[in-house]
């Protein structure tokens, strides 16, 4: 019999019926987009949830990084880190900003800050890190580097929706962070996203800049963008909130279950939880030591992919290796060595609420031999 195909994620759902209601009162409303009923509720909401003084919602989680560094005036060259998603340094390019890729550290995927000093020139005025796969980054010490040089901090969070450090959450960090609701993440609006800000005054700014640069009817205080979530996604937001707990709940029983069964297998690797952190499971990336494994990364891949168990390869490869970037200096493979092991080494495991036990025995079943 043929296996069902598992797939490496899978969306989180709001309840249907609850969502209708919602949707009933949008079309008696007669109010559908622009600052509505649904999207101040699902700010607040979220604001409250998160633990964060301000928030802005924008329809996906690019054009918060775009409009941030808009906001914050950023220019000349930016300290980025190649282990992520593309959309991190194509908001630096479409700010017409040269990313300068740092190496990152081998212990959780994140930007190194030892390494951030020496990549600092005259041209430098912002540093712009991932939390990626939700681990939090080591925030004090860039923050250190960043007023020792009067540079900006732009945290792109997009997988790092609930996390925090000591109870505090990872998005009060730096100067502004950045929030994905793709479909993908652990919490989503279908596409969505958010910025998270310290003060009024900036959210006040930033609400300007998602809507044309609007300060009134006849008023536009700079070239804005259109970056607004409208009244439906807000209101499958503020659903899907509901069960977000739940969710995290239910992925954090998937990697104890990939933990407890993997963690004998020699030449696989993966991340244990940070002491303090309360993480959100956004991903469970192992590492293949071919050596030790006896099989390369590429053939265990290819080799789920033939039982119908559909890893990813995030993030391979590295940013600095597309055309666009690859001809940056910093983008040099000697430059990042670290990130290049990494990139060489990964595949995500599925992982998402509700994977069912019968599923994660067969994604481990795969790696066993
Ligand atoms: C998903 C993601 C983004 C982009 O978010 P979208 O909502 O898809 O625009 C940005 N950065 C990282 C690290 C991401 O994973």
């Amino acid at each position: 019999m043929e296996n069902n195909i598992i797939t490496v994620t899978s969306p989180l759902l709001p309840d249907l019926g609850e969502f209708e209601k919602y949707l009933e009162d949008i079309w008696d409303r007669k109010w559908i987009t622009n600052n509505g009923y649904y999207h101040k509720q699902l700010e607040s909401a979220l604001a409250e949830y998160l633990k964060v003084p301000y928030i802005s919602l924008f329809t996906n989680g690019t054009l918060p990084l775009i409009t941030a560094l808009q906001a914050l005036r950023i220019t000349g060259e930016v300290i980025t880190t190649p282990y992520s998603f593309v959309a991190t340094t194509h908001a630096l390019w479409w700010n017409g900003i040269k990313p300068v890729f740092v190496d990152i550290d081998p212990a959780t995927g994140n930007i190194d800050p030892e390494k951030i000093e020496a990549a600092i020139t005259p041209k430098t005025t912002a540093i712009m890190p991932v939390h990626v796969y939700g681990k939090p980054c080591k925030t004090k010490e860039i923050q250190e580097i960043a007023d020792k040089y009067g540079l900006k901090i732009i945290y792109d969070a997009a997988h790092a929706f609930g996390v925090e450090v000591d109870g505090k959450s990872i998005l009060n960090e730096g100067d502004m962070s950045t929030l994905s609701f793709h479909a993908t993440k652990v919490f989503n609006t279908i596409e969505g996203g958010a910025m998270v800000m310290h003060d009024e005054k900036t959210k006040k700014r930033i609400d300007y800049l998602k809507n044309f640069g609007f300060a009134g009817e006849t008023e536009v205080i700079a070239p804005g963008i259109n970056s607004k979530m409208d009244e439906m996604r807000s209101a499958y937001g503020l659903v899907n909130l509901k069960q977000v707990d739940k969710a995290i709940e239910s992925r954090r029983q998937v990697a104890i279950k990939y933990r407890a069964a993997l963690h004998n297998v020699e030449g696989i690797t993966f991340f244990d939880d940070m002491p303090g952190v309360r993480h959100n499971y956004s991903y469970f990336p192992i590492f293949v030591d071919a050596e030790k494994y006896g099989m390369t990364r590429d053939e265990l891949y290819a080799k789920m992919k033939s039982q119908n168990v559909l890893g990813r390869r995030y993030f391979y490869p590295l940013i600095s290796e597309f055309t666009t970037y690859r001809g940056l200096e910093s983008a040099n493979r000697e430059n990042l060595p670290n990130a290049h092991k990494m990139a060489d080494s990964v595949i995500c495991l599925p992982m998402y609420a509700g994977l069912t036990d019968e599923d994660v025995e067969r994604g481990i079943k795969t790696i066993i031999k």
